[in-house]
């Protein structure tokens, strides 16, 4: 078998076109593969920057050889996201990765291409997720181009503008869910399991191999030159759990040696992670999420194992940002001409906290990632900015009077 499903906590392997997410014993399931190809690989993936064939373009599927195997992958081709420098007072090498690049605005689509393929494969007409938005967005679009039957469950009245804008625009049949994600996030896995559909959120594990080419791509950008740190908002937890596998796989392959440490910063009204963190994770209790950052309003992230494992095998940390220390970063970053929406923020607010913590030096090589697009959440704009838009008639004479002004 080269490539099944294993269970991390009790060790069990299903096959991989099982549909379940969870082993007979509870524990997450995640895709495992009985061979990674040696270092020479990272030539192959060079040459295939170069190449017009959709899946080499693709900033997943180049990746092949860590993901599952498919005859007809759905591709945008997505992934294909900026690695920027970011000038920051006190840090040297400090940079940001810009998955908002992505086909429908979020790191998302990198789950996505691999997930919905997957569904395609099995067969399946239908599938479901709960949502903040961006796995909506994306999974909505993904599906449309796959031609399969998308379902998504919302937290009413909790989805930022540009994202509950796309799952319409894409053609998803939309449950608006009275309650928050968590409650969003339950009855959705009892309606897939229960009909048939399925299940797109990150708990499934064949999405999260997708989201582990944010790392593959990332170190390939920095020619394999380690970073210190790898920094990124932690919501359900997908990513950190993506993250630490891909690390782990690479580290196994020979592909690197050193591993970067990984820094998962949370809301601080929405933070069970860090919370569990600081008690040595010695124990875990789910909270009632509040904050700015809708895509990471999240009390019971659901891959809180995997999460633990990457901080674990990382040497990482989890640390907790005020929506205060969010929004002045997203300031930050939009007027750096990069621009992220809210929750993509707590990155750089972790950073910052962090290095007035000591924990982080100035001269270390940093990569922030950035996991959604501005245009996500107009609505929080003018919450951030002032508005700096001035009144004027249409008459030359008044214009040019207050140019004059202005011009620096
Ligand atoms: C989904 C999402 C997150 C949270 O990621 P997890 O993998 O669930 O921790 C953070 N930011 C944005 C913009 C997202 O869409």
């Amino acid at each position: 078998m080269k490539q099944y499903l294993k269970c991390i906590r009790c060790g069990r392997v299903y096959p991989l076109h099982d549909t379940r997410f969870r082993c007979d014993c509870g524990g997450l399931l995640e895709v495992r593969y009985s061979h990674f190809p040696g270092p020479s690989i990272v030539d192959t993936w060079e040459k295939r920057t170069g190449s017009r064939e959709p899946l080499d373009q693709s900033g997943v599927w180049r990746y092949r050889e860590f993901l599952i195997r498919s005859s007809n992958p759905v591709t945008y081709p997505e992934g294909r996201t900026n690695l920027y420098k970011l000038g920051v007072d006190g840090f040297e090498n400090l940079y940001v990765k810009h998955e908002g690049e992505n086909p429908t605005g979020s790191f998302k689509d990198r789950g996505m291409t691999v997930g919905i393929t997957h569904a395609k494969d099995l067969g399946m007409k239908a599938v479901a997720c709960a949502s903040t938005g961006n796995t909506s967005a994306s999974m909505a679009a993904y599906a449309a181009r796959a031609g399969i039957k998308a379902f998504v469950f919302l937290p009413s009245g909790r989805i930022a503008a540009g994202k509950l804008a796309q799952a319409v625009a894409y053609g998803a049949t939309i449950f608006e869910v009275m309650g928050d994600f968590d409650d969003a996030m339950n009855m959705v896995v009892k309606v897939s399991k229960e009909l048939g559909i399925y299940l797109l959120n990150s708990l499934n594990p064949v999405r999260l191999e997708g989201q582990k080419t944010i790392v593959i791509d990332t170190l390939h950008q920095l020619d394999w030159e380690i970073p210190d740190w790898i920094i990124l908002p932690g919501g359900n937890l997908g990513n950190t759990s993506a993250f630490g596998k891909a690390l782990m796989e690479l580290k196994e392959a020979g592909i690197i040696t050193k591993v970067p440490r990984l820094a998962t910063i949370q809301a601080l009204g929405a933070a069970p992670f860090f919370r569990s963190f600081v008690n040595g994770f010695k124990t875990f209790q789910p909270v009632k999420a509040e904050t700015v950052a809708t895509a990471i309003r999240i009390g019971n992230p659901v891959n809180f194992e995997k999460a633990k494992a990457g901080i674990q095998f990382t040497k990482g940390i989890v640390e907790a940002v005020t929506d205060r220390e969010i929004l002045d970063a997203k300031r930050i970053l939009d007027r750096s001409g990069i621009g992220c929406e809210p929750a993509s923020a707590a990155s750089l607010a972790g950073v910052l906290k962090l290095y007035k913590m000591g924990v982080i030096k100035g001269y270390e090589r940093i990569v922030l990632i950035l996991t959604g697009n501005l245009l996500k959440d107009p609505e929080i704009v003018p919450k951030v900015h002032d508005v700096r838009s001035i009144r004027v008639s249409s008459r030359f004479e008044d214009i040019r009077g207050i140019l004059k002004e202005v011009i620096p």
